[in-house]
């Protein structure tokens, strides 16, 4: 067994061999600028239209309808005041959730300062939006919809066909952030009624700090970075050659493999899943029974500190994540967990386990092991463990 066991997938992956070989020759041999006219230009300009059309054939889209960007988050911000500025005639009004990701939440909350209004759609105990809410939210002002795919903490997949249905009968658009949902979700932005879309290629074993947004042919929105003519003028800057022929190879690769790596995940999800809940007690499963990504693992352990299960964790090779945001500065818990109705308390207990294509059987046993020591370790340090013992 390797020293360290990485279970933290939904945070990055590690850049697949393939893309890496995929991405070589264009750090140096191959390295013209996309727009210069010489044969060395085009070779980059090739590389770019075929990444194009690889990202575009994954979810459905014409290849003219993809723009490069430096990852989720930009394609994010894009998307969203991208739509508002260029529709604010027609309206000023966006819905959104309460447990988006913080490129769409922050985005919101800074047009919010810029004349916009928003509504943060409540969810459910499972992270799931009420689509009656969504329709009554729609007002004639509303111009847009940003409703997140999966959700990166939970893994709740949301009713997305149905949300792009309700938005296209209203004639509004349909943005949706699917950073953890391509590579693990079939996607078809027609079928889905998908206006824009967001992706990231470091959570499906393509490197970091490239990405796409998909704008369907037709949607009024602005530019983005302004300058030079690159991806159809609407995003200036020399292209990011190397980083986008990784992500056209990590997305291919992903759809050509899918059935089979979702079986995996979910197989081992499960086990994590059964194991954990069988053999710890005052445990749960955060996120869907069923509607949640192939490898998404959230559980809240009461009497327990996050940040120490983390650090323990740690210490026995294993990385993974946890439900409050310490990491920042903040003792706060996710505001997705508070949004599922967590108690403060007891969101503090969270521990997400994101399983990738690396992932063995072997590790799940051995999670489970060390999870079962840890809880119990840190169980008896806590004073509030030892009321409840002493009332049973
Ligand atoms: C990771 C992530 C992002 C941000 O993507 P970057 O490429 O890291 O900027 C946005 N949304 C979701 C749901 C994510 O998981």
């Amino acid at each position: 067994m390797n020293n360290i066991i990485y279970m933290d997938n939904a945070a990055t992956t590690p850049v697949k061999k393939e893309v890496l070989d995929a991405m070589l020759p264009y750090f140096t041999e191959k390295y013209g600028n996309p727009s210069s006219i010489y044969n060395l230009g085009l070779k980059s300009r090739k590389a770019i239209s075929e990444a194009r059309q690889k990202v575009a054939n994954c979810i459905g889209a014409n290849e003219n309808e993809i723009y490069f960007t430096s990852g989720g988050s930009e394609a994010d911000n894009w998307a969203i005041k991208g739509v508002a500025y260029a529709n604010k005639n027609k309206g000023n009004h966006i819905i959104t959730s309460k447990i988006e990701h913080h490129a769409v939440l922050h985005t919101c909350e800074y047009l919010e300062k810029n004349g916009f209004e928003v509504t943060y759609l409540d969810v459910d105990e499972y992270g799931m939006i009420n689509l009656e809410e969504l329709k009554e939210a729609i007002t004639d002002k509303t111009i847009l919809i940003t409703i997140m795919f999966a959700n990166n903490e939970i893994g709740t997949i949301q009713p997305i066909k149905e949300i792009g249905k309700i938005a296209k009968e209203h004639g509004v658009y349909f943005h949706t952030d699917a950073v953890q949902a391509i590579g693990n979700v079939e996607i078809d932005v027609d079928e889905l009624n998908i206006d824009l879309l967001s992706m990231s290629a470091h959570k499906i074993y393509g490197p970091k700090g490239v990405g796409a947004l998909y704008i369907r042919r037709g949607v009024k929105t602005h530019r983005y970075v302004h300058g030079g003519a690159q991806e159809r003028n609407r995003r200036a800057g020399t292209e990011n050659v190397p980083g986008i022929v990784g992500f056209g190879k990590a997305i291919e690769l992903a759809y050509e493999n899918l059935e089979e790596h979702n079986k995996k995940l979910i197989r081992l999800r499960d086990k994590l899943i059964n194991e954990v809940t069988e053999k710890i007690n005052y445990v749960r499963l955060n996120g869907h029974p069923e509607k949640r990504l192939p490898g998404n693992v959230n559980f809240a352990f009461e009497f327990i500190e996050g940040e120490s299960l983390l650090l323990s964790l740690d210490m026995e090779g294993i990385q993974a994540s946890s439900g409050s945001a310490c990491t920042s500065g903040s003792l706060d818990p996710s505001h997705v967990l508070l949004a599922i109705g967590l108690p403060h308390e007891i969101a503090h207990g969270s521990l997400r386990l994101s399983l990738g294509d690396f992932n063995t059987e072997e590790e799940v046993d051995y999670v489970v092991e060390k999870l079962i020591g840890i809880v119990d370790r840190l169980r008896q340090m806590s004073p509030l463990y030892e009321n409840v013992k002493e009332e049973k």
